[in-house]
């Protein structure tokens, strides 16, 4: 694979202790990082990247996306959750094709590469048959990055389709424990008393895997589901809760002590209506947290906007709180360090693999990203390294993605990505979706009904000032 090294940068290493190194290089030979300091010498053939006035950090971590959903990219932008269940669980989603599922996950992986995301879970909840599920897992050993695909058929029970002899055979034949292509099992846990996601739990636990579940989803899932995980036992330090937004502090309590994870996907649970962003609480009971997209139906794979709404909903929340109470806060919890440590160490360890990524150290896998953009007016000065990634810099400042010591994003533009033919793919799978919905239907899912909006009367809607008397007049129109 040969060596790369960036010379010069100011080098996030997101280690421990949060090291950060100016004017450093970071030497990748093979797959791993050779070194990190200040003038190494590269092996002859290395190739150069100079990171003169750039940020030099580890790829980013997203930990919940539904990458099949990005063949309808922007679709439901206007959506909530009434609106996303309709479609995806009631009517369209059962209309996916292997071939969608696999248009779907290829735009998605390469617009998380494009945007510095070297990890993505894929939360591939359209899996109806396994042939869906080749075509999942194709998609993504097609793209140079690193995937966790998370498997989940929202057509039936999770106890339905994980007993499935052909289930278990995709489980053999295509999961091999590569740090490339992880894997999970991805169901929800309705709170049936009854509770038949057991069965799915237990299979899990013997394929030795983890779950990852959306929970504490306002309307959806609740309390009685993590109570019911907790009391069966399957609460597990690997477990990734996604949203976890509508819990009370008993699950909390619960997640905590049994050293599970939130994926808190900020845009989306500010949107869709899950519940309010939970960093703000999950820092009251120490719960571990990454971050998420979640998905391009309405918002891009992009961790610049998950790193910025989420420090904006936790501060909103907590400087409106305080206004609750007549005070003010004058300094607040969250940091921008701390959003730049959930993109990326969350993430390393929420999946179990920061003993691999997630920071730049010696001996890691080499998935590096460089932000740089010599022609944007907002890459300079760069004086507080994190407040720069969360708040200034944007995808089209991704200058360079290495993943696994592979480059697959140099100055600007994408190594070895065919778009033409993802454009071509993903246009089929819309042309299959609106001849199967119909014209007016699919026109009318992008459009959701505008509830009224009621004008408050207003006292003061005078109109002439009459000096004679100095008073304002009333209007006709009052
Ligand atoms: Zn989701």
């Amino acid at each position: 694979m040969g060596a790369v090294i960036f010379r010069n940068g100011l080098v996030l290493t997101m280690d421990d202790t949060h090291t950060v190194l100016p004017g450093a290089d970071v030497l990748i030979v093979d797959d791993k990082i050779a070194e990190i300091g200040v003038g190494l010498t590269a092996p002859p053939g290395a190739q150069e990247i100079d990171a003169t006035g750039g940020i030099v950090m580890p790829g980013m971590i997203d930990t919940h996306r539904h990458m099949w959903q990005t063949a309808m990219r922007g679709y439901g932008a206007d959506w909530t959750l009434t609106q996303y269940f309709v479609w995806y669980y009631l009517e369209s989603g059962k209309h996916f094709r292997p071939e969608d599922i696999h248009a779907g996950n290829v735009l998605a992986a390469w617009e998380a590469l494009d945007a510095g995301v070297t990890t993505t879970v894929d939360w591939s909840h359209g899996l109806q048959t396994t042939q869906h599920a080749d075509a999942a897992a194709d998609a993504l050993e097609s793209v140079p990055g690193r995937f966790v695909l998370a498997y989940g058929n929202i057509q039936q029970g999770p106890w339905q389709w994980s007993a499935a002899p052909e289930f278990r055979d995709f489980v053999n034949r295509r999961i091999k424990g590569s740090d490339m292509l992880g894997f999970q099992m991805a169901f929800d846990v309705t709170g049936d008393p009854s509770f038949p996601e057991k069965a799915a739990f237990e299979v899990a636990r013997d394929l030795g895997v983890p779950v990852t579940t959306h929970a504490g989803v306002w309307g959806a899932t609740n309390d009685d589901g993590i109570r019911l995980m907790h009391e069966h036992g399957f609460m597990t330090p690997q477990t990734v809760y996604v949203h976890a937004a509508t819990l009370n502090q008993d699950s909390y309590h619960r997640i905590s002590a049994t050293g599970g994870s939130v994926s808190v996907s900020t845009e989306s649970e500010q949107s869709a209506g899950q519940g309010y962003p939970p960093t703000w609480t999950l820092r009251d009971h120490d719960i571990p947290v990454s971050l998420s997209m979640d998905t391009s139906v309405w918002w891009s794979g992009d961790l610049f906007s998950a790193m910025r709404t989420t420090l904006g909903a936790d501060r909103s929340r907590e400087h409106l709180q305080a206004h609750g109470r007549a005070e003010t806060v004058t300094h607040v919890h969250l940091r921008a360090e701390q959003v730049v440590d959930w993109a990326t160490r969350g993430g390393s360890r929420a999946l179990g693999l920061d003993d691999k990524v997630g920071s730049l150290q010696q001996g890691k896998k080499a998935d590096v990203v460089l932000l740089k953009n010599d022609a944007s007016p907002v890459m300079f000065p760069i004086l507080n390294p994190y407040g720069h990634v969360a708040f200034q810099a944007q995808r089209g400042d991704v200058h360079t993605v290495v993943v696994n010591g592979r480059v697959v994003k140099h100055e600007h533009k994408l190594v070895g990505a065919d778009l033409a033919k993802a454009r071509a793919d993903v246009e089929r799978t819309v042309e299959h979706l609106v001849s199967v919905m119909g014209r007016d239907a699919w026109e009318k899912g992008m459009n959701p009904d505008i509830p009224e909006t009621k004008v408050m009367d207003n006292p003061y809607t005078y109109t002439e000032w009459d000096a004679g008397s100095a008073q304002w007049k009333h209007g006709s129109a009052q």
